[in-house]
């Protein structure tokens, strides 16, 4: 059973539609990212389930229950925001506690020491937020979110105002904390990465819509259309022209599914590590044919750009460096395209 559940969700700002009909059902427990570029409407879902904006059409039902008229405050929500938004003048413990205090719970102090260590805070419960780091300050406004025991948490861009570093373990903190206590989640981020590595499904958005609902593998491996694999991982576009069943490449053909004229100019889109390379001497004979302009060593994986033969792109090429042939710069090359998708250019 699902235990949040939007529907039919619509929001227009001054004739501009920001929600064109999301639906979208998370089960107990489940962590889903809506991910997308920025003005997708990421937010305006968030702030419509949290009660903080309201819809022109749809509902959004928790555990069953029809909210949609609910204040915010009375939604059993727990929300952290890109900015920290703590209390300033609050310790970090009073800022944990503040949730605790207007609900009257029992035993707040112990309550609030359990939310620190949660959160791997507690030997910082007096420090106020100026006193804190960004990272420190997100953990803080996360174990405040989590003290109301939220029947669902909101998490709008929680990490992209910290650096690299933080923002990896962070995640995998949430990600942790959130499992352990089966906290059914809606996550928003621009940050295709971010979203893979926490999420149970992910929701790519464009305006105002959800392209594919999937699992992260899927969502990566099987995009269900060419926005999506353009917006999650990198990609290449090599232009190309339709053939029946395939797409020409200069003098190499790609066997691929489209449903496009023969004789359509089109894009591939392949990933890079699905172009496989070897060094290449003499005539094309069918093959891809290219020239190295750059090898770069990132440690797991090299990637390499190259220059087409046939026109003017560069496809990027990452493989294994265990592996690694080695391709330096003006190096002729083929290479291969597995798992292409095929638009119109
Ligand atoms: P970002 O990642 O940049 O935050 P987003 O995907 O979260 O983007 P939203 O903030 O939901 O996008 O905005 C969707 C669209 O609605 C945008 O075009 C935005 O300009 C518009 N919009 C959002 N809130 C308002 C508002 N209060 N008044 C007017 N327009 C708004």
């Amino acid at each position: 059973m699902s235990h949040l559940e939007l529907h039919g969700l619509r929001k227009s700002f001054g004739g501009q539609p920001a929600l064109a009909g999301l639906d979208l059902s998370l089960a107990e427990g489940e962590l889903v990212s809506l991910l997308g570029p920025s003005g997708c409407g990421k937010t305006t879902a968030l702030r419509i389930v949290a009660g903080f904006e309201t819809a022109d059409a749809g509902t959004v039902a928790v555990a069953g229950r029809d909210v949609t008229g609910v204040p915010a405050n009375k939604r059993d929500m727990g929300m952290v925001f890109q900015s920290y938004s703590l209390f300033p003048n609050m310790t970090a413990a009073r800022n944990i506690a503040f949730g605790l205090r207007l609900r009257r719970t029992a035993d707040r102090a112990r309550r609030t020491a359990e939310l620190l260590d949660l959160v791997g805070l507690g030997h910082l419960a007096g420090r106020y937020p100026h006193q804190l780091s960004g990272g420190q300050q997100q953990r803080v406004a996360l174990a405040r979110a989590l003290a109301i025991e939220p029947r669902v948490l909101l998490l709008d861009e929680p990490l992209s105002a910290l650096d690299a570093k933080v923002r990896v373990a962070l995640r995998e903190e949430i990600r942790r904390i959130q499992t352990s206590l089966g906290m059914t989640t809606l996550f928003v981020t621009h940050d295709q990465e971010e979203a893979l590595a926490v999420s149970d499904r992910v929701g790519v958005m464009s305006q105002g819509r959800l392209e594919q609902l999937d699992t992260p593998a899927v969502v990566y491996r099987q995009p269900a259309s060419a926005f999506v694999a353009q917006f999650v991982g990198v990609t290449n576009a090599v232009h190309g022209v339709a053939e029946p069943g395939g797409v020409r490449l200069g003098a190499f053909r790609v066997d691929a599914e489209h449903g496009l004229d023969a004789g359509a100019e089109v894009k591939v889109i392949v990933r890079p590590e699905d172009i496989g390379i070897a060094q290449h001497s003499g005539q094309p004979n069918g093959a891809l044919v290219g020239s190295v302009l750059t090898q770069s060593f990132l440690g797991p994986v090299t990637r390499l750009s190259v220059r087409l033969a046939g026109g003017d792109e560069v496809v990027r090429v990452d493989q294994p460096s265990s592996r690694a042939g080695d391709f330096p710069p003006g190096t002729s090359v083929a290479l291969d395209l597995s798992r292409v998708m095929v638009v119109e250019a």
